[in-house]
């Protein structure tokens, strides 16, 4: 038998409508909000997301899916929907759209990471992203937007957790705060970050590895270092997000899994899926557009995890949507009418009727068996008699009481019967 990779999942029929109905409520909330829709290729040239995520990340380090196409070029499958996002509107030049300019997107991601609960290798985000505005406003309609998202998908005990990692300016003096307070501790830092202790000793406060995380438990922190700048910038989108009622807790020792934070950054947690507990987080990333090759365009945005938050709905029993129900099957009683069945299967279907037929040449008694399998409501039974009279049956499955119903009435009796 052939098996899928490991970290990946297939979709199937009864749990899609869930993928569904969050799709529709992205759609929806994008719709009210102002943010478009862009679709982004799922790979890329491996140099984005170097330049773009940060050579030193464990995304871009450890979990990228790289490979050489036939040219010998590196291409990567996105582990991350900004920097193509970010890619796209350079090269597009959407800077001389009006700005802002509010996208968002929902696709696989993947990351070659350890599968367990919460974590695949091929996973869906939604995010969005404004590009335009420094305004601490666009940073605090991004948190909103984010958590309307999960409120509209019934998610409830959320924390959203804030911080502000600070700009380039702020962050001069940080780095040496941190290069001194890490190398008089080497000895109990991970291989790979005495390694970057020097390149980008900001990454060593997101190790997972559990000797450096106690030791970033107390390193100096980026808030302690803002420029008046940061500093009011921060003061702006917490009362925004105070003026908005979206509560929040500061958590100084956030910081986000990719270089390209500047400012702003915020993680959403939920208690119930265990340890991936993280299901969305953005930031302020004001140098991306720039350091990806095009002019200094400042943006703000977030990207959520569908899959964990699909698994913390379940976890909190949240009501999902079922697959849809077949409303009717069309049965033939007898050989003679069985050209019948498509013709009034067409009339069905065109009025927005659910409806289906046999197709394994059964006879009238499986028909109806098979009718039953597929839990519709009534079935409509073509008999040569009543079809003389103009007539159709229709049974009704729950209490096996028949009716006939005149061909040229059955649409709107169907109608009738739902409403
Ligand atoms: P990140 O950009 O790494 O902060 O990811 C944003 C969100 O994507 C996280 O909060 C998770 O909900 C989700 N996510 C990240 N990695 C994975 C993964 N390997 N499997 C499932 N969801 C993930």
């Amino acid at each position: 038998m052939m098996k899928k990779p490991r970290g990946v999942a297939d979709i199937l029929p009864g749990e899609v409508e869930r993928w569904q109905y969050l799709e529709g409520i992205i759609r929806e909330l994008a719709r009210t909000y102002g943010y478009q829709e862009i679709r982004t290729p799922v790979f890329e040239f491996t140099e984005l997301f170097q330049r773009g995520v940060g050579e030193e990340t464990d995304i871009v380090a450890k979990e990228m899916y790289s490979f050489p196409d036939r040219r010998g070029r590196s291409l990567s499958l996105r582990p991350e929907g900004t920097a193509p996002v970010v890619r796209a509107f350079v090269e597009n030049n959407l800077h001389t759209w009006p700005q802002p300019v509010k996208l968002y997107y929902v696709g696989p991601m993947f990351r070659y990471d350890r599968p367990q609960a919460g974590r695949w290798r091929q996973f869906h985000q939604f995010g969005a992203e404004a590009f335009g505005s420094a305004d601490p406003a666009l940073d605090t309609e991004v948190i909103a937007l984010l958590m309307d998202f999960y409120a509209g998908a019934g998610l409830k005990g959320l924390t959203l957790e804030l911080n502000s990692v600070g700009c380039p300016e702020c962050r001069r003096e940080l780095v040496v705060a941190l290069r001194t307070y890490f190398s008089s501790r080497q000895e109990d830092l991970c291989r790979n970050c005495r390694e970057r202790l020097e390149r980008n000793p900001l990454r060593l406060l997101d190790c997972k590895e559990e000797g450096c995380r106690s030791l970033a438990a107390k390193a100096p922190v980026p808030l302690a270092f803002l420029c008046a700048r940061c500093a009011a910038h921060f003061a702006a989108v917490k009362e925004g997000l105070a003026a908005y009622g979206i509560n929040y807790t500061v958590n100084p020792h956030l910081v986000r899994g990719l270089d390209y934070y500047t400012g702003t950054a915020f993680e959403v947690l939920v208690p119930e899926i265990g340890a991936q507990s993280a299901i969305g987080g953005g930031g302020r990333y004001d140098n991306l557009v720039e350091a990806c090759g095009g002019p200094p365009v400042p943006g703000v945005g977030f990207a959520v995890g569908l899959e964990r938050t699909l698994l913390a709905l379940q976890q909190q029993g949240a009501g999902l949507p079922q697959a849809p129900q077949l409303e009717v099957f069309v049965v033939a009683a007898g050989e003679g009418v069985t050209g019948k069945v498509f013709e009034v299967l067409r009339l069905l279907r065109k009025a927005g009727i659910a409806a289906d037929r046999d197709y394994l040449g059964r006879g009238l008694k499986g028909q109806l068996k098979q009718a039953h399998r597929r839990g519709v409501q009534r079935v409509i039974i073509l008999g040569e008699e009543e079809l003389q009279r103009g007539n159709v049956a229709v049974r009704a499955m729950d209490t096996g009481e028949q009716v006939e119903v005149a061909e040229t009435e059955l649409i709107a009796w169907l109608k009738m019967q739902r409403a």
